[in-house]
Parts: C-alpha cells; sequence; structure tokens
C-alpha cells in the first residue's frame, strides 16, 4: 500500500451524470493548495487538493508525482535489489497458458471490464505488471491478490488511469480507454485512508460528487446512500466524531452515490482492527451486490479475497498467476506458489503415471492424469495420522489450536503440515503412518 491521491467519489458512467467539481471548495483554500507544494499541505487543503484532483484539474498531475515519490521512499530496500535489472515488458502470452484460465466472466454477459495484456516497468527495472489479461462481468467482485511487491497497486493504478500503461488495453464495455484520464473513467475509488472533508457533515461527504443534481434529488440520495451503509442517524455528524468503521461506511456511501459502473478498492480495511475488518468485509460485499456495482478489490489478506470475491485473481512478480472461484483454486492450485499463497500446502515431488503418482507418501491419486516428474500439492487437512510405533514418520510438533490440531511430522528429509480435528491427540515424539485422503492435484512447473 502506498500513498494515494484520491477519495472514494468519482463522476458517473451510469444513471446519474455527474462530476465532482472543484468549484464546491472555497477560494481561499483553492488558492492555498493551489500554490504550495503537496508535501506541505495539510488538513482541509490536502482534501481540496485531493478533490481537485478527482476533476482532472492542473493539481493532478503534480499530486500524482508526488504519491509517487512518496511510495518510492516507502519501498523496501530489498525489492529494488532483488529485482532483475532487465526488462520485459513484451509479454507472450502462451506462457500462460498452463497457469492462468483464458479470462472468462462469471456471468455469460459481455464484460464491463477487459484487460488485455497490460504491462508497466519502471526506469529499466522487472515489469512491476507483466502481461496482465482478465475480465470482469458487471456486478462482479475480483480480489487482486499476492504478495507485497507483486503488482496489485499498479496494476489498479493502471486501469484507474493514474499510471501509464507500456503496453496492453484497457477496456471498459467494449470501449478502449487505455490512454483516458482518471476523471474521464468515471470509477468510483476508495483507499485506506478514507479521504473524507474533515470540515464536511457526513451527509455532506456523501454528497460530494452529486452537485449537479437538483438539490431535493442529491438529499435524497444521500438519505438513500446513507440508510444503505447503516448511518442514517450520523448525517449531521462530522468524521472525526465517527469511529473508523463508520468513516470507511461514509467513503463507500460517498464512492457509491454518484452510481460508478466500477469501484476500485485498495487495502480500503487496512486502517480497521481485525474485528471491525471482519465485519466490514461482510457489510461490503453485500453492498456491493445490492447496487450490482461492480468492484476491484486489492489485498494481500488471503481470507479477506476469500469472503469478499466472486473470483479471485492471484498474482506473482507482476504476472496473473491463476484466476477463478476460491474455491476452485484451493482445491486445484495450478504451482506451488497459489498452493502456498492460498491456505497451506505440503508440495511433494513425485512420477506421474496416468492418473496415479508416486510420491513419499505412497502412490496417490491424482485429480487430473499427468506423465513423469511431478510437483503434487497435497493440502494439510488432506493427511490423516495414524499411531504406529513401526511406522517410519515421527511426530516433531504438536499444537493444539482449539478447533483443530497442527502436527509437523518428519518422515525421511520431508517436514510435513498436516491439521486434523482436535482429538485424538498424539503426543511429540510418537510414531505414526500417514495416510492421504482424496485426490492431489499435480502442479505446473
Ligand atoms: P503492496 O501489497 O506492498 O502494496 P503491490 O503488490 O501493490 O505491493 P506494487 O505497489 O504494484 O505492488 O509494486 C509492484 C512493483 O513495482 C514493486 O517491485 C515496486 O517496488 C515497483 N514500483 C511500484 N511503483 C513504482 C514506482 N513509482 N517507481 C518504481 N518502482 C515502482
Amino acid at each position: 500500500m502506498r500513498l494515494s491521491v484520491s477519495p472514494g467519489v468519482q463522476g458517473s458512467t451510469r444513471s446519474i451524470p455527474l462530476k465532482p467539481s472543484f468549484s464546491t471548495v472555497p477560494d481561499t483554500h483553492r488558492k492555498q493548495a493551489a500554490q504550495q507544494h503537496p508535501a506541505q499541505l495539510s488538513g482541509c487543503a490536502f482534501y481540496y487538493a485531493q478533490a481537485y484532483h478527482l476533476v482532472g484539474g492542473r493539481l493532478g498531475w503534480w499530486i500524482e508525482r508526488v504519491s509517487t515519490r512518496c511510495s518510492a521512499v516507502r519501498r523496501s530496500p530489498s525489492a529494488a535489489i532483488s529485482a532483475p535489472t532487465t526488462c520485459t515488458p513484451v509479454l507472450d502470452s502462451a506462457r500462460h497458458t498452463t497457469a492462468v484460465r483464458p479470462p472468462v466472466p462469471l456471468i455469460s454477459q459481455p464484460p464491463l471490464l477487459l484487460v488485455e495484456h497490460l504491462s508497466r516497468c519502471y526506469g529499466g527495472g522487472a515489469a512491476a505488471v507483466d502481461g496482465v489479461s482478465f475480465s470482469l462481468a458487471k456486478g462482479e467482485l475480483l480480489a487482486l491478490l499476492g504478495p507485497s511487491g507483486c503488482g496489485k497497486t499498479t496494476t489498479l493504478r493502471l486501469i484507474a488511469g493514474f499510471e501509464r500503461a507500456d503496453q496492453g488495453v484497457v477496456r471498459l464495455n467494449g470501449q478502449e480507454i487505455t490512454h483516458r484520464p482518471p476523471e474521464q473513467r468515471g470509477f468510483g475509488l476508495v483507499f485506506q485512508d478514507y479521504a473524507l472533508f474533515p470540515h464536511l457533515t457526513v451527509a455532506a461527504n456523501v454528497g460530494f460528487g452529486l452537485h449537479r443534481l437538483p438539490r431535493g434529488q442529491a438529499r435524497v440520495r444521500v438519505e438513500e446512500m446513507l440508510a444503505l451503509v447503516g448511518l442514517a442517524h450520523l448525517g449531521k455528524r462530522y468524521p472525526h466524531e465517527l469511529s473508523g468503521g463508520q468513516q470507511q461506511r461514509v467513503a463507500l456511501a460517498r464512492t457509491l452515490a454518484p452510481a460508478p459502473a466500477l469501484v476500485l478498492l485498495d487495502e480500503p480495511f487496512s486502517n480497521l482492527d481485525a474485528a471491525m475488518r471482519v465485519q466490514m468485509r461482510q457489510e461490503v460485499r453485500q453492498l456491493f451486490h445490492q447496487t450490482n456495482t461492480a468492484a476491484i478489490l486489492v489485498t494481500h489478506d488471503q481470507e479477506e479475497a476469500m469472503v469478499m470475491a466472486d473470483r479471485l485473481a492471484l498474482m506473482e512478480r507482476g504476472r496473473l498467476v491463476q484466476i477463478g472461484q476460491a474455491d476452485a483454486i484451493y482445491r486445484q492450485p495450478a504451482t506451488a506458489f497459489v498452493a502456498n499463497f492460498l491456505g497451506r500446502a505440503n508440495v511433494l515431488e513425485g512420477q506421474a503415471h496416468g492418473e496415479r503418482v508416486d510420491t513419499i507418501l505412497g502412490d496417490l491419486p491424482l485429480l487430473k492424469p499427468a506423465q513423469g516428474y511431478t510437483q503434487v500439492a497435497v493440502r494439510p487437512e488432506q493427511i490423516r495420522l495414524v499411531a504406529d510405533p513401526a511406522a517410519a514418520a515421527t511426530v516433531e510438533v504438536r499444537e493444539f489450536r482449539g478447533h483443530d490440531q497442527l502436527y509437523r511430522v518428519r518422515l525421511g528429509d520431508e517436514a510435513l503440515t498436516v491439521i486434523t480435528p482436535a482429538q485424538p491427540c498424539l503426543a511429540e515424539g510418537c510414531r505414526v503412518q500417514l495416510q492421504v485422503q482424496d485426490r492431489v492435484v499435480a502442479l505446473a512447473a
């Protein structure tokens, strides 16, 4: 995550053709914002600057530059050092065929958004985003998931128009928008800092993007949105009088008020505590489904992604390695990286012969036939432990976790992870047989 420049509101693309205007900002603040370096801006001035950016004002490029600079400073030096020195933005889509499913919308409608071979390379380093392709159906919620530095935010910024694509195409409803400025894309944006206007009431914040509607209609829309996020009674409060979760709901209401076709969310819950995150992800999912709004959510939290999204898109080093529904990816991870990123997996070497594979855990059935050397993923909960003093495997570690137990079991050179129900308990040092339930998945190299 890094500093972002836009609060969660944008011009509309659907029923209400709205766009927030910097002209609603008092002159004194406008001048202050326009004359100062963004790093010196604080309080209202910074928020006005953000608002101005929304409508494509001159401050836009300028705040973007500061944003870029700030993010560069915040990047870990190790990421920079470990990056390969060559840049290979050109993509051979054939390279992805083993792991990446063709972009298929969830519902059989023309996609709302189509991203094809999108690439972005910064200053001669490795590509931050490398040939990413996917589609998004109307009303669908897609989570971009992956470890820090894998290119999630850059992908989102390319779609939003804050970054220039080196290669690739972005289409909205069939129309190419690859080089369209952000304020002309009509996307709603929600970032981790909410970017509420501190001097405006909750209702005024939500109505910020509705100034082109007749006043009465705007008021009704604000009331509807506040009711939708459960804050109808708090319209007169100011942001500092709200909890973090309430502020996040105001930001969402403001984003959804102009009825954008697509909302982009970058780690929107990272400022909330654990309990509030759990509550908010359910609420937000419902909110988007209720309003039939499509969204792309960037997160590195796999649980959040699985709970919220209709589909997950897993990224690794700039590439999209697998896309699909969470349970399908969990059951059939394409690579060892995916198997370990989404849940836990024991990745074993094996020799496949059709529908079976020889491994250290014996001759196991395969989910899909394979031949020759392969790696297979065995989920910890797929393994059953049976106490047997004559067995070759030994329980090295047992962690009791309430509803289940996690074991580390040594078998030759392999240290295997096994998760079993809370009973029966096998003591550390106990000899055990490992019995694999269900079929296992052969992974792509
Ligand atoms: P995180 O979860 O930590 O936010 P991410 O998956 O969103 O990470 P990005 O922010 O998209 O990752 O960054 C992808 C890669 O591009 C990283 O190696 C990062 O250092 C690099 N990068 C991103 N923005 C810039 C920039 N403006 N200049 C140079 N390198 C950049």
